[in-house]
């Protein structure tokens, strides 16, 4: 399941989690918005654009490694001098830790989004703590310690914060490229919604993986090359999350 194809049974399940906050119609509306939206502030701070960041970008990958796309993507990036924000679902980590490694090599930044990315392991506090914490142990053992957390379909219950809290992360919204990204529609289309969306100090989502399950992402391969080209025609420049936000990337070893 994908942030785009999802939102709507998401919505509904989010609004079922909610339980007795989900007063019906009118509730699973205000439970979408509330957990679900990219834009919603109602459960604490979660940036989605950076203020005053001048004609500054952050272009952000969610749920790989995902071979050849992630790294496809990567060189792209490093042949004009960027860098990117990798948000990587832990189980595909553990099967490719050398991609993690080598994006983290070349100064890109990785970031948790999960171990399972599976929709039932984060309606629960104890179970989405596990995939937390999990996920993190993943990066962890690829040579990373991140500081930062988008979770899977933007999806925030209200025990999230404190669990983050608890494992020294923070979390990170963005705008998706293109709603219908997960049917990887023609490059030029996922690029022309993404282009439209993206102003100064905008935190931009593709995906270079499929819930951490693999799956071709040639489209938007393809459409990120065409954004950053036409992004650089118009004289923006990039840069990752942390350094938009003014944050952290990643933790300091335990002493
Ligand atoms: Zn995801």
């Amino acid at each position: 399941m994908s942030e785009g194809g999802q939102r709507g049974g998401a919505a509904q399940a989010a609004g079922a989690a909610l339980g007795a906050a989900a007063v019906g119609a009118a509730g699973l509306g205000a439970a979408y918005w509330a957990c679900m939206s990219p834009y919603s502030q109602l459960l604490g701070e979660f940036p989605f654009r950076a203020e005053g960041a001048g004609r500054s970008v952050a272009l952000t990958f969610d749920d790989g490694p995902n071979e050849p796309f992630t790294t496809q993507i990567a060189e792209y990036l490093e042949e004009r001098d960027i860098r990117g924000t990798f948000f990587q679902v832990g189980r595909a980590v553990l099967k490719r830790p050398d991609v993690t490694a080598r994006l983290a090599s070349r100064g890109h930044v990785i970031g948790n989004h999960g171990y399972t990315h599976e929709f039932t392991n984060y309606l629960t506090p104890a179970t989405l703590t596990a995939d937390v914490r999990r996920g993190q142990q993943a990066l962890i053992s690829a040579g990373v310690r991140p500081g930062l957390y988008r979770p899977p379909w933007l999806l925030r219950i209200p025990a999230l914060r404190a669990i983050l809290g608890e494992h020294g992360l923070r979390i990170i919204s963005g705008e998706f490229c293109h709603a219908m990204e997960v049917f990887q529609p023609a490059p030029e289309r996922i690029a022309r919604r993404a282009l439209a969306k993206i102003g100064p100090g905008s935190i931009v989502i593709f995906h270079d993986g499929f819930d951490g399950r693999g799956g071709n992402r040639a489209s938007t391969v393809r459409a990120v090359q065409i954004v950053v080209d036409r992004l650089l025609d118009a004289g923006y420049g990039f840069t990752t999350v942390d350094r938009l936000l003014g944050i952290p990337a990643y933790q300091p070893d335990p002493v």
